[in-house]
């Protein structure tokens, strides 16, 4: 019984093409069967071809006139076939019917091309989303039982088999296996995973059983966050496209127009006979209409959409992709973006009063409240007797501050620590620049016992972080350059020392260092002055502002935080840099060949109106001329579905 329904499926999806097909079928029988004199049937598969090529933009077109009292091209092509095919009838040209079946069969073949290249861009983006499966294998008291996703809870333990798919984000908490995470990544290459590594729904499990630990809801987990993300940015338009689109309205009145001043005026203007007439105004509808110009963006950027989502790139809307490659200037974050945000303790220096221990588990007690790779570093390094702070508030590009056993306790960079704290002890000072000079993060840990006076608040220690720089940045970096990027900066909270450390390993050579979340705003700001199109690529909730403010917003997919994900335009997804540089490739390329359709297809409204002017073109040379340019752009742009 599966074949049918395929069949069902495959006819649906396939619906314009299969049209296009039948009409093409019907017109070539139709012009056989004039050929042979068999007029009759002529005059029974023409107007079969008329309909069944031209019903889906007939509706269209209806749908626009009546809902919004507006004329669009679907319209006009129709207007112009129906023309013909009455002034062939009228005439007794019965080749003029013809030419009307070909512009509906060409419309149709070129609208199929259109939906064709939407469906490759749905099916990509799409295809992540597939791809989790509904239910998983829960533990309870030791017996697994299926359950559907959505009645998992955090903390929930679930089993993952060898072969398949994981159903939701979670840690391994035993096993060890290697992962397929081409799904979200379009990375093929497996990647080791065993205790501790966190892995996501959608990807595909290789050999060993893992058992995971639900650390988040199923609705929040990667995959679906970006579900929603996308489906919500596909609903808008790129800016270029509203043009066109609203072009479109005014141009196909204006056509309309003068379509009928020249039905009227030329025989009394330049003594046309009114046959002659007809017929050109008849061509003039045909060949003015901006099909090709319509054709001209949007399958272009959804190829260059869908081309990008299988290489881990995940554009939220053709726009950005028009953007990203006239981008001058781009900004990057340091921590978690340029470095993996991998982050561990190296070091613990503590102040003479206070043992190391005691300063771990102080920033423990609050970092465990916090989503920040630091927090997380220090957690994992203090073992497990600590207990929670109360009242623990994150300060975004600060740090973070609450109450562990009644005592405030502060833990943050120096800036933030030194509204609290006078006396910072001096060999503690020296060993943490010389620490910050090898590019560690260092954060203080300082504490008062009454916090009613604040002034009293003393630091217990430091906490020096290593982190790594992703391997692949430098290289980018460089890459970036030869592609002609102006201006390559980093815009980071930590403090300048060691993001200059970290600067010099990548080859940035401009660092705006110590910036609160909105400072990093009047970076981008400021760069957008000088190089207009400005590109932020972050990962933190503090990147977040940036990446609303820069002109295309990048972030990290699976580095990322949920409001990086929810502010930036484009995700990278596999968190891999270099796809950086190809986003911008791609975008070059897109942009260059929507260029050159608008340029083709202008070009042929052009040639065709004078000639139809001079007269010295028929329908048929017009409708071929006109149809014929709005398949070529159309393939033109599908160019971009290939690497
Ligand atoms: P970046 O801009 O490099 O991503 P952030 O803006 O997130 O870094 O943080 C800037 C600095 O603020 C950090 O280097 C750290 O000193 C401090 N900081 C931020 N959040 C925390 C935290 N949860 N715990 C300790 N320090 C923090
Ligand atoms: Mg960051």
């Amino acid at each position: 019984m599966l074949y049918p329904q395929r069949l069902t499926e495959f006819t649906e999806e396939h619906s314009d093409t299969l049209a296009a097909l039948v009409c093409g079928v019907l017109l070539f029988l139709g012009w056989l069967a004039l050929h042979i004199g068999w007029l009759g049937w002529a005059l029974l598969l023409l107007p079969a071809a008329y309909v069944i090529g031209g019903y889906d933009s007939a509706r269209e077109g209806l749908t626009t006139l009546i809902k919004e009292k507006e004329l669009d091209v679907d319209l006009l092509m129709i207007v112009a076939a129906l023309g013909a095919a009455s002034l062939g009838l009228w005439r007794g040209e019965y080749h003029l019917i013809i030419d009307g079946a070909i512009l509906i069969l060409i419309f149709a073949i070129s609208g199929a091309l259109e939906g064709y290249a939407m469906r490759r861009t749905e099916r990509s983006i799409k295809g992540l989303m597939s791809l989790t499966p509904d239910t998983a294998r829960v533990l309870l008291k030791g017996e697994e039982e299926m359950l559907p996703i959505t009645q998992l809870k955090v903390g929930d333990e679930i089993i993952v088999k060898p072969g398949e798919l994981i159903p939701t984000d979670g840690i391994i908490i035993s096993g060890y296996s290697t992962l397929n995470q081409a799904a979200i990544t379009g990375e093929s290459l497996p990647i080791e995973k065993s205790v501790g590594d966190e892995v996501f729904a959608g990807t595909l499990n290789g050999f060993g059983a893992l058992k995971l630990q639900v650390h988040k809801p199923a609705s929040s987990s990667l995959i679906q966050r970006v579900i929603r993300l996308v489906e919500q940015a596909q609903t808008e338009a790129p800016p270029s496209q509203q043009f066109i689109e609203r072009f479109e309205r005014i141009y196909a009145r204006v056509i309309v127009v003068a379509g009928l001043l020249l039905v009227f005026l030329p025989p009394f203007i330049w003594g046309w006979t009114w046959e002659t007439t007809i017929y050109r105004a008849l061509t003039f509808l045909v060949v003015a209409s901006p099909c090709a110009l319509m054709a001209a963006i949007m399958p272009t950027l959804l190829s260059g959409i869908a081309n990008g989502a299988r290489q881990g790139i995940l554009f939220k809307n053709g726009a950005q992709l028009e953007k990203i490659g006239k981008v001058r200037a781009i900004a990057f974050d340091k921590t978690g973006t340029l470095t993996t945000g991998n982050v561990q303790v190296s070091q613990v220096i503590p102040s003479s009063e206070y043992s190391e221990n005691e300063v771990l588990k102080a920033a423990a007690a609050l970092e465990s409240c916090s989503e920040h790779p630091i927090g997380k570093a220090i957690v994992q390094s203090a073992g497990a007797d600590w207990v929670r702070g109360v009242d623990v508030q994150a300060i975004p590009g600060q740090g973070i501050v609450g109450f562990v056993n009644q005592e405030k306790v502060f833990v943050g960079n120096t800036a933030f620590i030194k509204q609290y704290v006078t006396q910072f002890p001096e060999e503690l000072q020296k060993s943490v620049q010389s620490l910050e000079n090898e590019g560690k993060t260092v954060v203080w840990v300082a504490k008062n016992p009454t916090p009613e006076a604040e002034r009293e608040t003393i630091v217990m220690g430091a906490i020096a972080i290593s982190d790594m720089v992703r391997i692949e940045a430098a290289a980018m970096i460089s890459r970036l350059r030869k592609l002609g990027v102006e201006q390559i900066v980093m815009i980071t909270g930590d403090n300048q020392r060691t993001a200059d450390s970290v600067a010099q390993t990548v080859g940035i050579d401009r660092v705006y260092a110590e910036l609160l979340p909105e400072d990093k705003l009047d970076v981008i700001r400021k760069l957008q002055q000088e190089y207009q199109t400005v590109a932020m690529v972050g990962d933190g909730i503090n990147d977040a502002p940036a990446l609303a403010q820069a002109s295309v917003g990048i972030a990290m997919g699976i580095a990322g935080s949920d409001v990086a994900l929810e502010t930036a335009d484009i995700v990278l997804m596999a968190d891999k840099l270099e796809k950086l540089a190809t986003a911008i490739e791609l975008g070059r390329r897109s942009h260059s060949v929507v260029k050159q359709n608008i340029v083709v297809a202008l070009g042929f409204i052009l040639l065709l109106l004078i000639g139809n002017f001079l007269g010295n073109i028929n329908l048929p040379i017009g409708v071929i001329g006109h149809e014929g340019s709005t398949v070529l752009v159309t393939l033109s742009g599908l160019r971009l579905l290939k690497n």
